[in-house]
């Protein structure tokens, strides 16, 4: 979602007539965009921003953009006085009205507002970040307030985007040469357009079920989308996967734990029974589909058997992968309000002991391919060699 809106950013300040460059030591203007899902990604934000102090002689202005931008606002300015401008997730359209100000005498912008009306999702093929894969933004904000999580209040409520939009802009990059398009969202299967515009002839369980239908149609060759949120996870999912052959073979399905107790408590609406009927859905396809998820070790309360039901949990999906995380407690979250009482180490600990369960999982499963054909598509040199590509298959 930061790809994406660096792109827009970009999109918005070339058509102002921006030139951009990717040294800081050249620019007159540095945006830095930020991310406070974990502490760390916030605190890397304020040594960034100490870093660009000395970069040049030029005193470039300075703008934090992103989440930590939208909850922390003028904060910012008593952290880093160097910073010029504060521009919160939804302002990113109005960049370089932001500068004009500065540049027009102001001494220190701040925009935390809302996106405009009729505002639409403008991203230049020149901006992308790969001249093949597209990311597709659906659905911006999040409605479900999961008690670790800080995304409903540096994004906002859910916002889908109209269907019709969509589908016009993977139409285009379908034109424009692009192979493969992710749609994405803090939970894509939650998309709730306001009208049924541009999904009238798709069918589909739920509007997502649909969208993904009408996204097949327009004939582009790889379709993928994350995240799906598992209260939300219909089976025609599933089914719509089944029947189009380029909505490619994966599925990220984000658990966070293997503990009935811990899930309640982090409010994420599912049980591990729940969970366990969607990843059945999902392992009985047809086709043969890749399952991965992200689980958060250490909450508040978590004890040595809450964990091992995490091990269980991830022994029984068997992903392709999985992404860990260390609880950080979050600022204003329902869940910092409890006590963080699982240690440093401990958090340690289960991270490592998960993490080579899932190591020796996944291996067993990526040996599997081999000797086997696959469709790879090429997205650049391999950064452990200049010998191989890198690239990912369906
Ligand atoms: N909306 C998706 C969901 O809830 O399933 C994913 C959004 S989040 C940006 C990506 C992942 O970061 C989450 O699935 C969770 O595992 C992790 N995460 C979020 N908040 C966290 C926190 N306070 N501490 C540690 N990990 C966290």
């Amino acid at each position: 979602m930061n790809v994406a809106d660096s792109e827009r950013a970009a999109t918005a300040l070339r058509q102002a007539g921006y030139d951009l460059t990717l040294l800081p030591e050249m620019a007159d203007v540095v945006l830095v965009n930020t991310c406070s899902v974990r502490d760390r990604a916030e605190q890397k934000v304020y040594k960034r921003i100490r870093q660009l102090r000395g970069v040049s002689d030029k005193k470039p202005l300075i703008g934090i953009m992103g989440c930590v931008a939208q909850l922390e606002g003028t904060a910012v300015f008593a952290k880093a006085p160097d910073v010029d401008m504060i521009i919160g997730t939804r302002a990113t359209d109005r960049i370089p009205a932001l500068i004009e100000r500065i540049q027009g005498g102001e001494e220190a912008v701040i925009d935390l507002g809302e996106r405009a009306q009729g505002e639409v999702w403008d991203v230049s093929p020149l901006e992308r970040h790969s001249p093949f894969v597209a990311f597709v933004p659906i659905i911006e904000g999040c409605n479900k307030f999961c008690s670790f999580c800080i995304v409903p209040y540096s994004r906002g409520r859910e916002k889908s985007r109209s269907a019709s939009e969509i589908i016009e802009e993977v139409r285009r990059l379908r034109e424009l040469g692009f192979r493969e398009v992710h749609l994405i969202g803090q939970n894509v299967n939650s998309y709730r357009p306001r009208s049924d515009e541009g999904l009238e002839q798709s069918s589909g369980a739920t509007p997502f079920c649909k969208l993904l239908r009408a996204v097949s149609d327009t004939g582009i060759e790889r379709i993928k989308f994350t995240t799906s949120f598992p209260r939300d996870f219909h089976p025609d999912i599933v089914a719509a996967i089944e029947e189009c052959p380029n909505l490619c073979d994966w599925v990220h399905l984000p658990v966070q734990s293997g503990s009935d107790r811990i899930l309640r408590a982090m409010r994420r609406g599912h049980v591990v029974d729940d969970y366990l009927r969607r990843v059945d859905a999902i392992k009985n396809s047809k086709r043969r589909l890749s399952l991965t998820s992200d689980i958060i070790v250490g909450f508040p309360g978590e004890t040595e058997e809450d964990f091992q039901d995490t091990m269980k949990l991830v022994e029984r999906c068997q992903y392709d992968g999985l992404y860990i995380f260390k609880y950080s407690s979050r600022p204003g979250t329902p869940a910092s309000k409890l006590n963080d009482d699982v240690s440093e180490d401990q958090k340690k600990t289960r991270f490592l002991e998960l993490e080579n369960r899932q190591f020796q999982l996944q291996n067993i499963i990526y040996h599997g391919y081999i000797g086997r054909t696959v469709s790879v598509l090429v997205e650049g040199r391999s950064a452990r060699s200049e010998a191989d590509l890198t690239g990912h298959s369906t």
